[in-house]
Formats: C-alpha cells, structure tokens, sequence
C-alpha cells in the first residue's frame, strides 16, 4: 500500500532536530561547569529537554506520516514510554559528556547505548501505532537504521565533548553546526527507518481509550510544547553560564585583593625594618657608614619594588579602560634590551648566575618605555622562575619583523597552563609559590598586541621555557 508524508511537518521534524541537539551541545556546556546539587538539576533538566526534543522530532515525523483512508491511532502509554527511553538515552549521553575526559571504550559503550536507545525509541513509537493496516519490514533498512543512531551518537558525543568549553563565538558557530549535523543524522536514522516499512490493508482493531487519533492539532500542540522545554532550557543554560562566569571574575578580584596587599606588605615591611635600624644606628656614637648605606639600599630595592608593583596595577586600569596609547619612534631595539640585560646583570651575578644576550640590528618603529617593559618583564620571569640556572636573551631579525626570544631553564609551565598564564591574575603550576601578582605577563600580551605582533611560549615542565615575541618592524 502506497504511503505519504505531510512535507511541512517533515520539514519540522528535522528543524525541532536540530534545535534540540543544539540545545543538547550548549546543556552540556552549562553542565560541564556546574558542581553538586546545580549539577544534579541540570542533569535532570537537560535530560528532559533533550529527550523530549528528540522525542518530538521523531513524534512529529510519525505525524507526518499517512496512509490513504486510513485513519493512525497512538497508544497512549507506549507513547510516554518511548519518551521515557530517550531521556533515559539523553541523561546517558550528558553525563559521558560532562565527566572526565571520556576514554575510548566510554565513547564506544555510550555511543552503543546511547544508539540503542534512540533506536529503541523510535521502534517503540512505531509499536504503539493503532491502525487498519499490518506492518512489514525490511530488515536491512532496520539494521541500517539502527547503525546510523549508533553512529551518529557517537559524533554527538564527541562533538558536544570537544565544544562543551568553548565559549568564544567560534565555540557557538561550531555548536550550531554540530547542532545541524546531530540534526540531521537524528532525522536520517527516523527516515531510514520509515523507509524500512511497507504495509498492508487488514481488517482493522478494536478501539481503546487509550489511543488518541494522529491529528494536526496533535502534531501543533506537541511542536510547541517543544519549543517551549527547549526554549527554557536554553535560557537557563545561558542564565547559568552568566552567573558563574560572575562568580569567577568575583573570586578572581578576591583572590588579587589578598595577593596584592601581601605583595606590597611584604616590602613596606621591610623599608619599616630598615629604617628602625638606620635610626638605632644614627644614635651611636659612631655611625658604622657601609651598614648604615647597606640598609638604605635595602630600603631602595623595597621601594622599587612596591613602584613596579603600583605600576603594573596602574597599567591595568589603564588596559582595561582603553587609555593604553603607545608613543612610537624610530629606536633601535638591540640597545633597549641591552640595557635591560645590563640592569639584571649585578642580580643574576650576585647569585652566580648568567644572562647573555645575542643582538642583531633591530631597527623600528616602536613605542620604546612599552619595549623595555615587555623585556623587563620577560627576563625579570626568567629570573625568578629559572630556578638560578643561565638565561638566553636573542634577537632575531628579517625583512619585516623582529623576533625577541628569552630563554631559561627553570621550572617550566605545563601544557593546559600555557595559554592561561597570558590572562589577568593567572599564577599557575610551581611558580604560584613564588611571588608575584599575575598581571606582568597579561600587561606584556596587551602591550604586544598594541604594536599588533604576538606573543606565545614554548615550554616543558622541569626543562625551562621560551618566551617568543614577533614585533612587526613598521
Ligand atoms: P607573576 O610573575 O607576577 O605571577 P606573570 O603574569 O608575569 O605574573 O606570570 C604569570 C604566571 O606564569 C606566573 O605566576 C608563573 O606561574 C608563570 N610563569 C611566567 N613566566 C614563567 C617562566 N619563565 N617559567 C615558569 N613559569 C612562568
């Protein structure tokens, strides 16, 4: 018997696809973040949306099925299991996702279940079906249907794991499309499995309360609905994102608070001392001069050390309200690092250490206090994180850029941290026991972007680090 489909639902059914795994990629997103009892209703939550989205999907797709003058009965209850199955498939799904790294045999065993129970869905959805007609399968179509749910479970599942922390925009278009794709391989497997159906005319079956009549109405109220959970779930998901974003930036602001008034106690202090003992000193009959100038020079370093301090923060407030102007000429970048290099010298020296610097002629035009800074930084890292083993500073020069590259051999940073530690109050690894506000590096990246080159680091745990940073020469 010849069989139809209504075009405007299948088309539907395929968009309430997408919408709902691309409301599955952004839960699991939200999901990913959140800890206990958040965590748990998310779960919940997400589950039930997502496996009422593809419930609906394949719902609306069973409404856009006809056959001539024969009126499609649902049953019920076989209907609300079939949901029960595919939230149970989604609850699977978001909790594979949002774990731990997931391993290959936990991709395989969720894809597998996940694709059994999809498919599971779908079949109990066609059982549930009440008309005068008898149902005849074509096995091959059934198991390739069956193959496609498992597959395409197993892209989702990668899909959603790989993008569930990426919140740039590029992170939201790769979601939209992983959302297309999830999309339509949900739609494929529905299909396919349609098309695995032929029927016969029979004498017809007894009508039970049970069973309410495929109707467009029905297929109306189920489409809303759905858009409705989605949509919910999806502005919570968002709402979620926003306050924990919040919370994050108030604990980092916290966590800076308690760093920088220790930073700055701690040689204030010391400037305190020193000057108790030069007044203890003054009163004895015979000042002794070299320690009395020792502790003012002890007392200058403190000082200098608060002044870079209070100017690193300056500078933030300067970066982040986009007053940061650079004051560019002409200058000669070999001589700028060289006489940063010939500052730190007397402290590498003093603990019988090295720097040695490999120039080459760098001219350009360049905001050169800005240079100094990014160098003074970079080696002043190096200094503290090179655990007193020699450092490298060099200088590449081309046609077009100039490559400054410092090298230690100290503590190293670990491969998660290394594009972390570029960002205001990131301190990470061994290196947050030494002290420091977090903001050198972040200020250098934003004084390298200004004079539009760029920075990065290469860099093993135990083996040392190199800073690169590639200035354009005009
Ligand atoms: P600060 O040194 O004040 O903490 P930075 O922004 O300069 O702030 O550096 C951020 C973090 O990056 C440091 O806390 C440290 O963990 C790490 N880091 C920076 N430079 C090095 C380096 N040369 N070797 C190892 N770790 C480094």
């Amino acid at each position: 018997m010849h069989h139809d489909h209504n075009p405007l639902l299948v088309i539907l059914s395929v968009l309430i696809a997408i919408f709902a795994s691309y409301t599955s990629l952004d839960l699991a997103n939200s999901l990913s973040v959140s800890k206990g009892r958040a965590r748990a209703i998310w779960l919940i939550g997400g589950s039930m949306a997502m496996g009422v989205g593809i419930w609906s999907m394949h719902f609306i797709a069973m409404l856009a099925f006809s056959l001539p003058g024969i009126d499609i009965y649902y049953d019920v209850p076989l209907l609300f299991l079939s949901i029960l199955v595919a939230i149970i498939a989604s609850a699977l799904a978001l909790q594979i996702v949002s774990g731990k790294v997931p391993t290959t045999k936990a991709y395989v065993a969720g894809s597998l279940t996940m694709g059994a129970a999809i498919a599971g869905m779908h079949y109990i959805g066609i059982w549930s079906m009440r008309m005068a007609a008898n149902i005849h399968w074509n096995m091959t179509l059934v198991f390739a249907s069956i193959t496609i749910a498992i597959v395409a479970s197993f892209a989702a599942l990668m899909i959603a794991f790989k993008l569930r922390n990426d919140l740039t925009v590029k992170g939201f278009l790769f979601r939209g499309a992983g959302g297309i794709v999830m999309g339509f391989a949900i739609a494929g497997m529905h299909y396919t499995a349609m098309a695995a159906m032929h029927f016969t005319r029979n004498k017809g079956f007894i009508l039970s309360s049970q069973d309410v009549l495929a109707t467009d109405g029905l297929a109306a109220a189920v489409i809303i609905g759905t858009i409705l959970i989605l949509g919910i779930a999806l502005t919570g998901s968002n709402v979620e994102r926003t306050l924990t974003k919040k919370n994050e930036g108030i604990r980092l602001r916290d966590e800076f608070l308690s760093i920088a008034s220790h930073e700055l106690k701690t040689p204030l202090t010391s400037v305190k001392l020193q000057t108790e003992l030069l007044i203890r000193q003054f009163k004895k009959e015979n000042v002794d001069k070299e320690k009395a100038e020792g502790m003012l020079k002890n007392s200058l370093s403190s000082l200098n050390r608060m002044i870079h301090l209070i100017d690193e923060m300056l500078d933030i407030s300067r970066i982040t309200s986009g007053r940061l102007v650079l004051d560019k000429s002409n200058s000669d970048m070999g001589e700028l690092i060289h006489n940063v290099v010939e500052t730190y010298r007397p402290h590498f020296e003093e603990k019988k250490n090295i720097i040695t610097f490999e120039r080459c002629k760098a001219m350009g035009i360049f905001d050169p206090h800005r240079v100094e800074q990014i160098v003074t930084n970079l080696i002043s890292n190096a200094f503290k994180y090179g655990n007193d083993k020699p450092v490298v500073v060099k200088l590449k020069c081309d046609e077009n850029f100039i490559t400054l590259i410092v090298t230690d051999q100290g503590m190293g940073i670990p491969k998660q941290f290394q594009n972390k530690i570029f960002e205001r109050f990131e301190r990470v690894g061994e290196g947050k026991e030494i002290s420091g506000l977090g903001l050198g590096l972040f200020i250098v990246k934003q004084l390298v972007d200004a004079h539009r080159g760029k920075i990065w680091v290469e860099s093993e745990p135990g083996k040392g680090s190199s800073f690169f940073v590639k200035l354009p020469v005009s």
